[in-house]
């Protein structure tokens, strides 16, 4: 099928809840992708961060394809293999004591906000359930991660949301100082570099500060790494740059290398918070995704880590240098530029494909999440694009 007819159908019969890019992507293959037409593309989304390992990784595809072909899946009912030794490598990576699976980011969210709210309940009663979450945070697009998410643009149409979150300024210790004050609150929820919100990261003094005060009155603290665990910013978790310790952590974009799967990690606190029935997912723990995911961790070694950590610094000092850009943001592979004024990061997108090169915003910036084992080559070929667009007289 040409483009045209997908674009078709999608308009038809597909929800029309996406802004869609004006391209219709095939196959790819590294971190190139091609078009219906031929087209090719250099990478620098990396499905929203999702391709950890790039397009079709031949490990990866091996890993995948023999997992479907062996036992696609067999409900929680029973136990298999693929899960149970993905959460001894998260286990083992992170320093936290056990996995829940489940297969999206909201998910793992939800799941988190349900452990701190019971554990909260069954050690100090009611009246304790309140989660405090920050200004400009995303956590997901369920109603309660809606809920929690502070960005008023999402709190339209869908209300009654559930209620029990509050939104604090980032950055700020002496308003949360001040809040924790009326024993209210059972947990803290914060993306280490607030991704969908504009590529911002939390300060160490910030963080340490949390940690502190959440350790002082059994505040559970739950970091957000959707989108910025599994290795893209330079660290297996980023929370671990920070000398951080949470009791829950949540993921799901890179963990399964582009296969739906989330998971929260529970730390010794909170690790047999929920029991028997107390919370389930159908498609939780699926053998094909948990063999996808154990590739993307194996992969994600040591060296491995420090390659990102390289590229990212090339990459960045190489933004930093590009004309019309203010500042240069984010961890890691997770990249945002801040144009100066009359500079619309949209337009550079859109220009980007015109171009050959695949990019996204956040905000009004522009956001870079290439696939973490893309090449040096790639890098500068992007680079150069991206150049050029910024140079040409369209502005
Ligand atoms: C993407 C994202 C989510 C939501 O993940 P879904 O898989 O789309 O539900 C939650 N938190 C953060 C930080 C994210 O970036």
């Amino acid at each position: 099928m040409i483009s045209e007819q997908i674009k078709q159908l999608d308009s038809h019969y597909i929800a029309q809840t996406y802004g869609r890019f004006d391209l219709v992507l095939s196959h790819g293959n590294g971190c190139e992708v091609w078009d219906s037409e031929g087209n090719k593309y250099l990478d620098f989304t990396s499905g929203i961060g999702t391709n950890s390992l790039g397009w079709g990784d031949t490990q990866w595809v091996a890993a995948v394809a023999q997992q479907a072909a062996k036992l696609q899946h067999c409900s929680n009912l029973f136990y298999s293999e693929p899960a149970a030794q993905l959460a001894e490598k998260l286990a083992k990576a992170s320093g936290l004591k056990r996995a829940f699976f489940c297969n999206s980011g909201a998910e793992a969210n939800e799941g988190a906000i349900k452990t701190a709210r019971k554990y909260s309940a069954d050690k100090y009663g009611a009246n304790r359930s309140t989660i405090i979450t920050l200004e400009n945070s995303f956590h997901g697009r369920t109603l309660s991660t809606l809920a929690a998410t502070g960005q008023a643009v999402f709190h339209q149409h869908f209300s009654p949301f559930t209620t029990g979150f509050e939104h604090l300024p980032p950055n700020d210790l002496a308003v949360l100082t001040a809040r924790l004050a009326d024993n209210d609150v059972c947990a803290v929820m914060l993306e280490i570099v607030q991704g969908e919100g504009g590529v911002n990261s939390l300060t160490q003094a910030y963080l340490q500060g949390v940690q502190a005060l959440c350790h002082r009155q059994d505040v559970l603290l739950i970091i957000d790494e959707v989108q910025t665990g599994i290795g893209r910013t330079g660290s297996l978790f980023a929370y671990q740059q920070f000398n951080l310790t949470p009791d829950i952590v949540t993921l799901a974009k890179g963990l399964g290398g582009g296969l739906p799967i989330g998971a929260f990690l529970l730390g010794e606190k909170c690790q047999d918070t929920l029991g028997k029935g107390d919370h389930g997912s159908t498609y939780g723990g699926n053998p094909v995704c948990c063999a996808a995911a154990n590739v993307v961790l194996d992969r994600l070694d040591a060296a491995f880590l420090n390659e990102v950590q390289q590229k990212s610094a090339w990459l960045r000092s190489r933004l930093a240098a590009l004309p019309k850009v203010k500042s240069v943001s984010g961890l890691g592979l997770m990249i945002g530029v801040e144009f100066e004024a009359g500079i619309d990061a949209q337009q550079i997108v859109a220009e980007g494909i015109q171009h050959g090169l695949l990019m996204l915003t956040a905000k009004q910036k522009l956001r870079l999440l290439p696939p973490l084992t893309i090449s040096q080559s790639a890098l500068e070929q992007g680079i150069a694009i991206l150049a050029n667009i910024l140079i040409s007289k369209s502005f």
